[in-house]
């Protein structure tokens, strides 16, 4: 396996913001969160982060240098005129429902994503939930990169069918939760949802199903993985994202989409998911190893490991 250092660097594009969360574990206010934030922190463990985003002047100093710290190239991270996006959040006792309070786009309604030159030849690309014209947009911005995902919102698959439709047929890599697999789909089913978002273009279909874990859909292959079963869940917040970050970190550090390293990469997806949820915000994750993560991936291989016996 290859090392960061030596790994194919990962473009990812979507929102950065600040968050107040409540869940039944406590509350935190203003803390540093937004979906290429997270998928950035995840990424940054395994491969060389390229991110784009756009934060206002409020944005805290010490979030960039933390940012900076994970070694996460922040070019493309642009600083305009106003507030930074804020997300309020509210978690039901079964914390696989939330609620959103309140949503202060500020400067990310403006948000044009444009990437510097020096991103361009980005091998691994993520397309954060933003409109699905944006999304279109910064892939066409790319040289040749090697493997695109995309995720989505209820709200973009309600509102602009015809524009994420055009995105879906460009991209390898579908990652959603199964509420919206079926929405896009027009069907109820995971499995025969899951074979029609195939047909509309990309070879992968990652469905999220939050505590019950993941499951990856190509043609010809379906691979199941659970979530790591842990006693306390404090902020579920994130948990997709950097489930997506784990992965694509993983798959640059491995340079080649082969069924191994997909297989592997979900797992790796899985175990930072698993950790993010620990701590409010990005709070786990700040402290967190990579040897960390590799000894909870061997934990993962022994929870799942029936097929000796
Ligand atoms: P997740 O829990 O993985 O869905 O990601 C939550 C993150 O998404 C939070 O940090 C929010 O700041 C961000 N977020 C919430 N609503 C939106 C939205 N409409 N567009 C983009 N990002 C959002």
């Amino acid at each position: 396996m290859s090392s960061r250092e030596t790994a194919a660097s990962v473009c990812v594009v979507g929102s950065m913001a600040l968050d107040s969360i409540e869940t039944p574990e406590g509350s935190a206010t203003d803390v540093l969160g937004g979906a290429s934030t997270y998928f950035s922190v995840a990424a940054s463990f395994f491969a060389p982060v390229n991110l784009v985003g756009v934060v206002g002047s409020d944005f805290p100093e010490h979030e960039r240098r933390f940012l900076d710290s994970c070694g996460i190239n922040l070019d493309g991270l642009t600083e305009a005129e106003g507030g930074t996006f804020r997300w309020h959040g509210r978690y039901h006792e079964n914390m696989n429902i939330r609620d959103t309070v309140d949503l202060q786009l500020n400067v990310f309604e403006q948000f044009q994503p444009t990437l510097p030159e020096s991103y361009r030849a980005s091998e691994f690309v993520f397309l954060a939930n933003i409109q699905p014209s944006l999304q279109s947009d910064v892939l066409s911005q790319l040289e040749s990169p090697l493997y695109v995902g995309a995720d989505t919102m209820d709200h973009w698959i309600t509102t602009a069918p015809e524009e994420l439709r055009a995105l879906l047929s460009r991209v390898d890599l579908v990652s959603i939760n199964d509420s919206e697999v079926c929405q896009l789909a027009g069907e109820g089913n995971i499995v025969r949802a899951a074979r029609k978002v195939l047909e509309l273009g990309p070879s992968h279909l990652i469905v999220k199903r939050g505590e019950y874990g993941a499951l990856l859909f190509s043609s010809n292959d379906v691979f199941a993985v659970p979530a790591f079963p842990l006693e306390v869940v404090t902020d579920p917040t994130g948990a997709g994202d950097t489930f997506a970050g784990g992965l694509f970190g993983s798959l640059a550090e491995a340079g080649e989409i082969t069924r191994e390293t997909l297989r592997r990469a979900i797992v790796y997806g899985s175990v930072v998911a698993s950790f993010t949820v620990e701590a409010f915000g990005l709070d786990r994750l700040r402290a967190l190893s990579r040897a960390e993560l590799d000894e909870r991936y061997r934990a993962f291989m022994a929870l799942t490991d029936f097929h000796t016996y």
